[in-house]
């Protein structure tokens, strides 16, 4: 029986683990095939604080990873299958292993959407991108491309223009389905162009991004476009398949928890981006972890307390 099992491996489920650890819960952290989350493809991370020059994502996690194993968390590189949370105590399954639990913490997080479409692999992180927070600054005086309607779109494009001398933003139909306001300040901003009814079909660039192919969707024609960069911000998922028929999603799909860790299953704790459609972030997502792991000792403590009661 664990105490304590931590599904997911980025910033969210290790800080939660370096404090389950630290409180002696000994937790357990199947940590995915490709452990580390969405920092393991990134390249710089310029914002997480306490590393003044800079450092990259996946050397970032794999310290967030020795911290945890420092404290005596066991990282299993394992993808869970599928979770029984209707009785106690909770079963959580890998391909060969089934594990039983007093608490689970759910730290999953989310999956950014990618175009698919060719060269879009390759130059992730020489160009591309879906994270204008973390990688917008490589990108100072230069033709920058976001792709997508939303919120996040326009979000992204305004704080692109602190760095780019230009923003296109690319989408797909002729308006847009941004909230008002983050449409209007787009539209205001000088830096800011649209294009309308235009699909981006090919990336271009060896050792960095050189160019686009964009595509009329009305009339069907392609053309080159020189640009620098391209941030899609066309939504992300949040990684809850697993979960779908045991806890509560709200209507976008992210893991309901109206006070940020707990779930509607007692027992059951949430962190990071997949309960977070709004920040994004390693940070955010690590002090979630956080508030999960003290949140789950805390249940703990009230259940074997009253346990431990009852057989006296
Ligand atoms: P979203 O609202 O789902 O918008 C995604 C955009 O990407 C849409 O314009 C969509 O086009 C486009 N798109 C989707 N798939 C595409 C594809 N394959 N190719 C090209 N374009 C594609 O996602 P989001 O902008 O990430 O926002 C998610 C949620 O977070 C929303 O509720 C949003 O309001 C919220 N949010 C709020 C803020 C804020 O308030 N500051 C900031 C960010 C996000 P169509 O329009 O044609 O469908």
């Amino acid at each position: 029986m664990e105490r304590v099992i931590i599904i997911g491996s980025g910033p969210a489920g290790l800080t939660a683990a370096v404090y389950a650890a630290r409180a002696n819960l000994n937790p357990l952290v199947l940590a995915g095939g490709l452990y580390g989350g969405q920092l393991m493809l990134t390249t710089e991370v310029e914002n997480y604080p306490g590393f003044p020059e800079g450092i990259m994502g996946p050397d970032l996690m794999m310290h967030f990873r020795a911290q945890a194993e420092r404290f005596g968390a066991r990282v299993e590189n394992v993808d869970v299958t599928s979770v029984d949370f209707t009785k106690k105590p909770f079963i959580v399954r890998t391909a060969d292993d089934e594990y039983h639990a007093k608490t689970v913490i759910v730290a999953t997080g989310a999956s950014a959407r990618w175009l698919d479409i060719p060269g879009e692999t390759h130059l992730r992180g020489r160009g591309v991108s879906t994270c204008a927070t973390c990688d917008g600054a490589f990108f100072r005086e230069k033709h920058i491309v976001v792709v997508g309607g939303g919120d996040s779109a326009m979000e992204e494009a305004l704080f692109l223009t602190r760095f780019g001398s230009k923003v296109s933003v690319v989408h797909r139909r002729d308006s847009l389905r941004a909230s008002k306001i983050m449409a209007e300040r787009a539209h205001a901003h000088e830096k800011i162009e649209f294009i309308w009814n235009t699909a981006v079909d090919e990336v271009y660039g060896e050792t960095h991004m050189t160019g686009l192919k964009l595509r009329n969707l009305q009339t069907g024609a392609t053309h080159d476009f020189d640009a620098d960069a391209l941030f899609i911000a066309i939504g992300h998922t949040p990684n809850t398949g697993i979960f779908e028929d045991q806890l509560d999603l709200n209507e976008s799909g992210y893991i309901d928890s109206p006070d940020g860790t707990h779930t509607n299953i007692e027992g059951v704790f949430v962190a990071g981006d997949v309960n977070d459609i709004r920040y994004k972030q390693a940070i955010t997502a690590a002090g979630a972890g956080c508030r999960a792991a003290m949140d789950a000792e805390k249940y703990l403590e009230a259940l074997e307390y009253a346990v431990a009661t009852a057989s006296l």
